[in-house]
């Protein structure tokens, strides 16, 4: 495919330069006073266009080097304990700006998101359900429902987010009916974060999990779901029902039991952290 290409393209050059030629000749024909206006507005046009070029290529760097810090925040939070993501938040809070203005960058890319489906999960049913979103971001989902939404994050850019590590929240014992984590288990101990929405959680209370699909991609390195959902169902819940029709992520709607009793030595197929692409 490539000598079509390269002859059309010195096709192109030669093109221009006749181009060129001919506007050359017809300036010739031109008076005066339509040359010296003709030369004022290409000065103009010149002077516009050096000045939009470094302007352009200053945002153009800043987007990427934005990027580049949103991916090493990014890989900071698959790779620590939550316990270390807040202090590394509590030490430089613009950092969190950093990321969630990467991440909703890297979302905007995605056919669907997986809050939307969440929302829509709550809207069908009863409002009075109370829920803890864990790792809620910019507490989109608090935003877009009428319950009642315990937003909690490590860092609180809105006044309703509890800021916390999500390990240990204030939340009170067996107090919600729903618990999402949308995009959270990022930390290395995120199995004390379910333990965590399995404290929160009454009895019969909901437990919707969406997840990068790559990490549980068992053949790229990913978690084996069935794992995954034999160690949830141990904390002593049921898997209710499963999504994997989205190409970005899969969605877990677990159900906790009515009399639950935690199993001893559950053992947690470790996530794979998800690294964004560069785009
Ligand atoms: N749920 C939101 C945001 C997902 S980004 C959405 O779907 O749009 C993941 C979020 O989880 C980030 O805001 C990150 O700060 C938060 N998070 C990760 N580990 C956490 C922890 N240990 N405690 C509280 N929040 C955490």
């Amino acid at each position: 495919m490539d000598p079509p290409l390269a002859t059309d393209s010195k096709h192109k050059s030669r093109r221009t330069k006749g181009k060129k030629r001919s506007r050359n000749c017809s300036s010739e024909t031109l008076s005066k006073k339509e040359r010296q206006s003709q030369l004022s507005s290409n000065l103009k046009r010149r002077k516009c266009e050096s000045q939009s070029k470094p302007s352009s290529f200053l945002e153009k760097m800043r987007a990427r080097l934005s990027g580049g810090h949103f991916r090493m925040i990014n890989e900071k939070l698959y790779t620590c304990s939550g316990e270390e993501a807040f202090d590394y938040f509590k030490d430089d809070p613009e950092l969190f700006n950093v990321y969630h203005t990467g991440y909703q960058e890297q979302m905007s890319h995605w056919p669907e998101q997986p809050v939307n489906i969440i929302v829509d999960w709550l809207k069908s049913h009863s409002s009075s359900l109370t829920v803890a979103d864990f790792g809620c971001g910019n507490a989109k989902l608090a935003r877009n429902v009428k319950n009642k939404v315990f937003s909690i994050d490590l860092v609180s850019t809105i006044p309703s987010v509890i800021s916390c590590d999500m390990s240990n929240t204030p939340l009170e014992s067996s107090s919600v009916d729903v618990a999402v984590f949308c995009l959270s288990l990022m930390g290395i101990n995120y199995p004390s974060y379910l333990q965590e929405a399995n404290r929160v959680l009454k009895p019969c209370g909901w437990l919707l999990i969406a997840e990068v699909r790559s990490r549980f991609d068992p053949n790229n390195g990913g978690a084996d779901p069935d794992k995954f959902s034999e160690s949830v169902r141990k904390l002593g819940f049921t898997l209710a029902s499963k999504d994997i029709t989205n190409k970005m992520f899969v969605l877990f709607y677990f159900k906790k039991k009515e009399k639950a009793s935690v199993g001893t030595n559950i053992e947690w197929p470790g996530l794979k952290p998800c690294m964004y692409k560069r785009r």
